[in-house]
């Protein structure tokens, strides 16, 4: 038997996520002694796809059809699910990105399979049944969910399950999905970057800044951090509400969860709602002038000073390690 895993490009390059979703297949499949079969959409490289090969994926399906260049929701799931029905995979892993959360419910509903997302770890089988350990509530809780449908569907967390290496090496064949013109009722004409900084629901390092920089005219020195760390930027939810950031930077229970191995926090105060986006860092660093700020509490490391005498100097400290 294979399991399926859907794999994530950005222009022709693979995201750190596919290979997540290739070694933690891997790892269900080893369970069972089976195999792992990735199923890639748009135009990736055989090149790029071999290296797929290195993380336990045995097959590579190419879906590199010109009208499939640009993400679509629904005909990419109509996809993900007539390659599970072919390659007959009863699991289907996908990583719970932006666009994996927007997939994961449909491939379920079309295989008639039962769903967990925002997986964080490797599931256990009990008979035919998976338990999935996932997140709830807003990170604030983790729920087990038990799939016991013959199909199953599991959304992974990026950033929550380390890469592992595996000596397979991965044949690429040519997949020609059968998709109707209805799949593409809503359509991506054109994709324009409005940045090129990292993504901040995959980044491993996030900076991120709240009201404690009193203005918009101050995050340079946030954005020089991140810089020098190769981080993306983050914030809390008053600064972008204030316009200081783009919604986009917003982290916490109503904006974006992340879960990168490390998240350093400058003049936020650590509210409960703030924390529920950034709990499941791997490492929190917390800057703050205030000793008695609540996200000292769930601080790996803290410094309790001014941000604007500190920021700068652990910036230049961090340019001093690099050279
Ligand atoms: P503040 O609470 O004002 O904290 C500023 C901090 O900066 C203080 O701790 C202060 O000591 C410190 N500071 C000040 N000057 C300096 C200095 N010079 N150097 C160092 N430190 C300094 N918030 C989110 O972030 N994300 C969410 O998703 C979110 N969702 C919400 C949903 C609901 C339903 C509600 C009610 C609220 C939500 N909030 C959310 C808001 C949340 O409750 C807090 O109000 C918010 O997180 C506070 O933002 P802050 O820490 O930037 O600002």
């Amino acid at each position: 038997m294979a399991i399926l895993v859907y794999i994530e490009n950005t222009e022709g390059v693979l995201k750190k996520s596919a290979f997540e979703v290739a070694s933690y297949a891997k790892a269900i499949a080893d369970q069972k002694g089976d195999t792992v079969v990735a199923l890639s959409i748009g135009n990736v490289a055989d090149a790029e796809l071999e290296k797929l090969g290195k993380y336990g994926v045995s097959k590579v399906l190419n879906a590199s059809q010109d009208n499939l260049k640009n993400f679509v929701n629904k005909a990419y799931a109509s996809i993900i699910a007539s390659a599970a029905k072919q390659e007959q995979a009863s699991i289907v892993v996908l990583s719970n990105s932006f666009s994996g959360k927007g997939l994961a419910p449909r491939v379920a509903a079309k295989l008639d399979a039962g769903l967990a997302d925002g997986a964080i770890n490797l599931p256990t089988w009990n008979g035919d049944s998976l338990e999935v350990k996932k997140t709830a509530f807003s990170n604030k809780a983790f729920a087990t969910e038990v799939i016991s449908s013959a199909n199953k569907v599991i959304a992974l967390n990026p950033n929550a399950f380390e890469l592992k290496g595996a000596a397979t090496s991965a044949e690429i064949v040519a997949f020609t999905p059968d998709v109707n013109a209805n799949d593409f009722a809503v359509m991506v004409k054109d994709i324009v970057r409005a940045t090129d900084k990292v993504s901040l629901p995959e980044a491993e390092i996030v900076v991120s800044a709240g009201r404690g920089m009193k203005g918009p005219e101050n995050w340079a020195m946030i954005e020089e951090l991140a810089d020098v760390l190769g981080a993306a930027t983050a914030c809390s939810k008053p600064v972008s509400d204030a316009g200081w950031r783009p919604h986009s930077e917003h982290v916490g229970q109503t904006g974006i969860v992340v879960s990168p191995n490390l998240y350093i926090a400058i003049g936020i105060s650590g509210a409960i709602q703030h924390l529920a986006g950034v709990s499941s860092s791997k490492t929190i660093v917390v800057i703050n002038k205030d000793p008695e700020a609540p996200f000292f509490k769930v601080a790996d490391y803290g410094i309790v000073g001014d941000a604007f005498e500190i920021v700068p100097k652990l910036t230049e400290a961090i340019k001093n390690l690099k050279h």
